[in-house]
């Protein structure tokens, strides 16, 4: 069996400050020497390019850390009139090395869409960054049945724009809507099941290595609920929200993962 590095990532969201940053990378420095999993810190993007000077800094203090940074969207254009928006190659260009694509609230909130969203990844392979994209189905989606069918969509979407071996290096995030930020995580055998699943479905669809592909559970994932969850089979780790605003709790998950 293909082994797959865990992945922890934290989406501040519109949360944290840089006092946030300095808080974690002293931490991460003094306890946590493992390059067993991959960290990735994803802060307001205004906060992007002094997270990984702060990460640059302290180089040797984390040498045995993986750690990367970031964004939270990008836009599927490449730049031009299109005030408040951030295009991949800027994120790049302050030295990210990831990027959120489809988070539920830039689907419920700010207009991405299926289409949009594989636009996006598109313009995030193009510049060099690792998609972490973001599926998963509603509380009434779920009682009708249709959990597999919607995220099928969004993956089938996803190598329609960019072909079959668009998931040769992206990061796929389960994160039912219902988990989010509600306390209310899904149970490991439910994550177990639709992780199965994804993987299947890319196997079907894709020539990417679905056995290489790491899936993260996303969803209300604390240090009380993480170590079933991360312990499923099929998932690689975690995208963690709330969670990763709490330096102790966000270091106590990277441990667990
Ligand atoms: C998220 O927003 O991606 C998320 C998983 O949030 P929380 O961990 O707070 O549920």
């Amino acid at each position: 069996m293909t082994s797959r590095r865990p992945v922890l990532a934290g989406n501040w969201k519109m949360n944290g400050n840089l006092q946030l940053a300095q808080e974690l990378v002293a931490k991460f420095s003094s306890e946590l020497d493992s390059d067993a999993v991959e960290v990735v810190l994803c802060p307001p993007a205004v906060f992007l390019a002094n997270v990984k000077q702060l990460l640059e800094q302290n180089a040797a203090a984390l040498a045995g850390t993986r750690i990367g940074v970031g964004g939270q969207n990008a836009s599927a254009l490449d730049g031009g009139a299109h005030t408040g928006e951030i295009a991949a190659s800027m994120l790049a260009s302050v030295g990210c090395d990831y990027v959120i694509l489809g988070h539920s609230e830039r689907r419920a909130m700010y207009g991405d869409t299926t289409v949009s969203v594989a636009e996006k990844f598109a313009k995030a392979i193009a510049n060099g960054l690792i998609p972490i994209l973001c599926v998963g189905e509603s509380e009434s989606e779920r009682q009708q049945g249709n959990t597999f069918d919607v995220i099928a969509a969004d993956l089938e979407k996803v190598v329609e724009t960019n072909g079959k071996r668009a998931f040769d290096n992206a990061i796929i995030a389960y994160e039912p809507l219902w988990a989010i930020g509600t306390g209310n995580s899904a149970t490991p055998e439910q994550a177990q099941e639709v992780h199965a699943f994804i993987r299947a479905h890319l196997a079907k669809i894709s020539d990417s290595d679905a056995n290489a592909v790491r899936i993260l559970y996303g969803g209300s994932v604390t240090p009380d609920n993480a170590v079933e969850l991360f312990a499923q089979a099929d998932v690689d780790g975690g995208l963690i929200g709330g969670a990763s605003l709490d330096a102790d709790k966000f270091i106590n998950l990277c441990q667990m993962a």
